[in-house]
């Protein structure tokens, strides 16, 4: 199926870390980023599950 901006969602990325939540996740498309302070891990970016970006590439049955 072609990308458009009406099929694409995070829900249906294989980036999407749902991460124990339905509406909410993490997206695993880059490393972490930006970590506080040395002694914290990065931080991956929360996403909607209804939100979507242009590196969007549609999760596949496991
Ligand atoms: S932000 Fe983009 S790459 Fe990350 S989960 Fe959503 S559509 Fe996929």
């Amino acid at each position: 199926m072609p990308f458009t901006t009406e099929n694409a969602a995070c829900a249906k990325c294989t980036f999407f870390d749902t991460n124990g939540s339905a509406d909410l996740g993490l997206c695993r498309y880059n490393p972490p980023i930006s970590q506080p302070s040395g002694d914290t891990a990065g931080v991956w970016p929360k996403v909607e599950a209804s939100d979507w970006c242009g590196h969007f590439e549609p999760a596949t049955a496991a």
